[in-house]
This record gives C-alpha cells, structure tokens and sequence, in this order.
C-alpha cells in the first residue's frame, strides 16, 4: 500500500509533500505564473464561484503553485490548514488582527520582532484593541495579564534577539483556560526544530523569508492552524484584503522547503561550534545558545524543542565600540538585519531591529551595547570561527 506524504518522516515530506503535477508529468514543480484562469463554459464559471466546483479563481484567492507550498508546510507542521502571505509581517498583522474586533484584548511578550512590537504597541489600540506587554518567560505576568475580554496571546520562542525560549505548553494552558487563543511566530525556532501546534499552540506563523527561503532571494509568509480557525477567521480577510503572495514567491519557497532540513541541520551544528568557542572566549562577557547546557532555559529547550538553533547571540566587551570594531573586523560573515541565510549574517540589534526602542526597555530586555547576534550560515564551521576570532581578536 503507498504511504500518503503526511505519513512519511519530516524529510520525504519536505521533498513530496503537495506536489500537483500537470498533464506534462515534470519533475520539479510547476510555476503557474497566472493572475486568473479561463472557464470551458458559462456554467463551469458560475459553479466555481458558487464553491460547487473545487477549481481555482483568481490569484488573489489561490493559484496552483501556491497551494503547492501550502500543501508542503501543513504536512510538516502537523497543522489542518494554511494561508500564505506577501510577507512574514503580512501573516502576522493577519493572524492577529483579523478575528479581533474593538474592545478585544491581546497579551504579548514584550521580547518582540520589531515590526510584530508595532503591530501590537502602535496599531491593535488604534482600532480599539487593548493589549498588554508582559515577560514571556513569566509564567505568572501571563495569568495575572488575563482579563474577560483577552482573544489572543502572542509570542516568540526563542526570542530575538536574546534566544529566551518560553514555555508554549504551559501559556497555551493559561490562554485556554482563559479563553483565548495562543498564537506563536516560530521564525526563529523553525519547523524543523519546533512544533508549536503539538505543543498546544492554536496558530503558528512564519516569515517564510528566513530559512524556509534560507537563500536570500524573496519575502514570503503563512499562517498554519485548524481549518475552523482559517475558514472563521482567515480566509475571507484575505481574500477580500489581498495581502497574497506571488505565485513566484511561493514556488522559491517551495522549491527552498526541498533543502530546509539539510540547512538548518547543518547551520545549527555550525552554530553550536561556534557557541563552544566563543563561550569561554576572553573578550566575550555573555553567550546565550540553545542548544548549550548553561542556556538560562536549557530544560525547556530539550522539552519542547528538537534541536537547538542557527543563531547564537553575544556581548563583546567594550560596549557598543568593541561590538562596532569586532563588526567591522569580520571578512567573511557579513553585516545585515537578515537571518537564516546560506551567508552568515551578524546583527547590531541595539542600532537596528531594536533601535527604535527606549534604551531602558532595551536594557529590560537584556538587549545591550555590546550585544551581536549571529547567523550561522552554510560556510565551513572552521571558516567562520577563524573569522569571529580574529575579527575579536582586534576588537
Ligand atoms: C523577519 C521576521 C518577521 C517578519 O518577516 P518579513 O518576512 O520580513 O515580513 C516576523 N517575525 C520574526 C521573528 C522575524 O524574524
């Protein structure tokens, strides 16, 4: 009896999961560059619209290549359903925003992607949205932040950039207790390390433009839950919204989604190297890694996470000028506000991602002068650690 993708390990479903195959019988999946589709009769026409005949309609509602890589990610995430989205921020202000109405409340951690901390602090109030900020490694900031009308609880695991990992069972237990509904951005985790919906989570979302692209080359999202909550909640806004992505998009991140497993294997092992040297490196006065003993979470880190991460984060001593000189040092991994790639990256979160911040809220969040955060990418390990050493070396 042939096994359907969904039953194959995480790997076979990243290559097979969801493939739709055109009468041409290719063997890599097809990109149906098209805004619409042509009818064979009238009546053709009027059953689709009326939902009576499952073929596509438009572009903005849903194309063959796109409903390929949906396909591929509900099978590796275990999820009923999925959207996907122009962008990681478009799956997120979606996921969030569309079944909220005003006089709701949201609670979130405050360890936040820049643009998910606008979206909660800046813009869900504008609408008559409550929420609240709370320390997502606190278990009791989240029972204590519940009110009547709370919808939704949000967060990150690890966190960016400190790799925090907050417990998703125990505040998927809170938010259900309290009737709300617990959605995770696992960006940083990747599906590879990290189920949330197994976890208790009720929607799990991801900038597909970090690993699941992992090559630099197009912004992409998706939203993964129940097919309750996408046909309630989802599926109508984005419709009639229109935040979809490109049927080209999609079919890199397709095509991406083939190599994922091979990449964030090999990127965390680079990673984890890359953490054992710097951790007792002497011009570095903090380390954090997930995938090490001495992690602030580490027993949570083995209860809910497979595998540790492609990034290490890091305090160089001297402040923002030792982070600075150590930075412009590197030859090899290079300066940007992008992670997950195939090109190490290494990131100034004190003047990018978070500058925007108050510095005491900085400070809070353990976001300090000196503190860099590193993704490994695909170069040799023995590369990127000669690189780091030297570049600190003259810091
Ligand atoms: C990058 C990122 C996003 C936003 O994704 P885009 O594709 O850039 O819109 C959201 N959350 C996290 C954790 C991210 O790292």
């Amino acid at each position: 009896m042939s096994k359907s993708p969904a039953n194959y390990r995480p790997e076979t479903r990243l290559v097979h999961s969801g493939t739709l195959r055109s009468q041409y019988g290719e063997t890599s999946e097809a990109l149906f560059l098209t805004q619409g589709y042509v009818y064979n009769s009238a009546e053709e026409c009027e059953a689709r619209f009326k939902g009576e005949d499952p073929g596509f309609i438009y572009s903005r509602y849903s194309n063959p290549t796109i409903a390929m890589f949906e396909r591929r990610m509900i099978e590796l995430e275990g999820a009923e359903a999925a959207r996907s989205a122009a962008t990681g921020m478009a799956a997120v202000t979606t996921a969030i925003l569309a079944p909220l109405k005003s006089g709701d409340h949201v609670v979130a951690s405050r360890a936040l992607f820049g643009s998910c901390l606008y979206v909660i602090q800046d813009l869900l109030p504008r609408y008559g949205i409550e929420t609240t900020l709370v320390d997502g490694a606190n278990l009791d900031e989240w029972q204590r932040a519940v009110k009547p009308n709370t919808k939704t609880f949000f967060l990150e695991s690890p966190t960016n950039p400190t790799l925090d990992v907050l417990d998703i069972p125990a505040i998927a237990e809170i938010a259900h207790k309290g009737g709300a509904r617990l959605v995770v951005d696992n960006v940083f985790a990747t599906p590879i390390w990290q189920s949330p919906l197994a976890l208790g989570a009720d929607v799990v979302v991801y900038s597909a433009t970090k690993h699941i692209d992992g090559q630099g080359r197009c912004l992409g999202g998706i939203i993964l839950s129940s097919e309750a909550f996408i046909a309630e909640h989802i599926h109508n806004f984005m419709r009639q919204t229109g935040p979809s992505i490109s049927p080209f998009n999609a079919w890199v991140l397709l095509k991406g989604l083939e190599t994922l497993g091979v990449r964030v294997r090999a990127q965390t092992d680079t990673a984890a190297r890359i953490a054992d040297v710097l951790a007792s490196h002497p011009k570095i006065s903090r380390l954090v890694y997930p995938g090490r003993a001495d992690h602030p979470q580490a027993a949570l880190v083995k209860k809910q996470m497979r595998g540790g991460s492609t990034l290490v984060g890091f305090e160089v001593k001297g402040g923002k000028q030792g982070a600075f000189r150590a930075l412009n040092e590197l030859k090899l991994a290079k300066i940007s506000n992008n992670l997950g790639d195939a090109k190490s990256l290494v990131t100034h979160p004190a003047t990018t991602t978070h500058q925007r911040l108050k510095p005491e809220d900085r400070a809070a969040l353990g976001i300090s002068e000196g503190f860099i955060r590193f993704s490994a990418g695909l170069e040799h390990a023995d590369d990127l650690i000669e690189d780091l050493t030297a570049a600190l070396e003259k810091a």
